[in-house]
């Protein structure tokens, strides 16, 4: 899939979502939110749901948690313009509430959609919700900074999962913020292992060479070979560049964000 058919289909998706009434999140929306960012991108951040700014803006994480993950991001030599952010579900739960299971059922196609558009490498669960989407049956105080390959059902069959807390679950704990900053530090490790995994694929073909503007990527740490191998704690920290490789690129106050913890 070329960068327009992907940025076709993930617009179309976007479209769709804005006057989508197939759970009752759209009786009490202001705006859905979609999700944004380069479709040139390796790399797909996931949280759990629109916050009050978000639902107003119909941008995902704007608010204080946005900003936290803008720091982070920042802390591994990336921006938000060269990631895709989204959420599980699109549109805002009423108060903050977390969204209930047939909610986010109704909501799972757009995301299955917009993996499929984007195929990530590396797929970054932000909040328990996302995170067992992706993981499931994983509890996040046990594998957040950690990753493996992602369930096949999740809609990203060729990707590592990558669990972290959510941002905004920093601005209610204050210690949790440092976790954050430590598990970020790991994230283009696993890029670097997606990439070399997927590069073993047999039915993959190999990334053509990076772009010359792209930055060298360090030596990869040790690949997870399959979607059975155990957890893999991140290694050395590598720097990366979240781009696809075949050299196309490269939640408000989200104090009430969802699914915290
Ligand atoms: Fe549609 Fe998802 Fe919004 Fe529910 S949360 S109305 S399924 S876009």
């Amino acid at each position: 899939m070329t960068d327009a058919e992907r940025r076709a289909a993930l617009d179309a998706i976007g479209a769709e979502v804005a006057v989508c009434t197939r759970c009752r999140l759209s009786q009490t929306r202001t705006k859905a939110v979609p999700g944004e960012g380069t479709e040139a991108t390796e790399v797909v951040f996931v949280g759990e749901g629109p916050g009050f700014n978000e639902d107003r803006q119909g941008r995902p994480f704007v608010g204080q948690a946005g900003t936290l993950l803008t720091e982070l991001l920042g802390s591994v030599g990336w921006t938000r313009d060269e990631v895709f952010i989204t959420n599980v579900v699109k549109c805002r739960p009423p108060e903050n509430r977390d969204p209930e299971p047939d909610e986010i059922a109704a909501c799972a196609p757009f995301l299955t959609r917009q993996l499929a558009a984007l195929d990530p490498a590396l797929v970054v669960t932000l909040g328990r919700f996302s995170m067992a989407r992706f993981n499931p049956g994983a509890r996040i105080g046990q594998v957040h900074g950690t990753y493996r390959a992602a369930d096949p059902e999740s809609g990203a069959p060729g990707a590592l999962t990558y669990a972290m807390y959510h941002p905004a679950a920093a601005l209610h704990q204050g210690s949790l913020k440092a976790t954050l900053f430590r598990d970020m530090e790991g994230v283009p490790t696993a890029l670097l292992d997606a990439r070399k995994m997927r590069a073993e694929r047999p039915d993959e073909a190999p990334p053509s060479e990076p772009a010359a503007s792209e930055p060298t990527v360090a030596e990869p740490a040790p690949a997870v070979a399959d979607a059975s191998a155990p957890m893999a704690k991140p290694t050395e920290p590598a720097a990366a560049i979240p781009g696809q490789p075949d050299g196309q690129n490269a939640e408000s106050d989200q104090t009430d964000q969802l699914g915290l913890f």
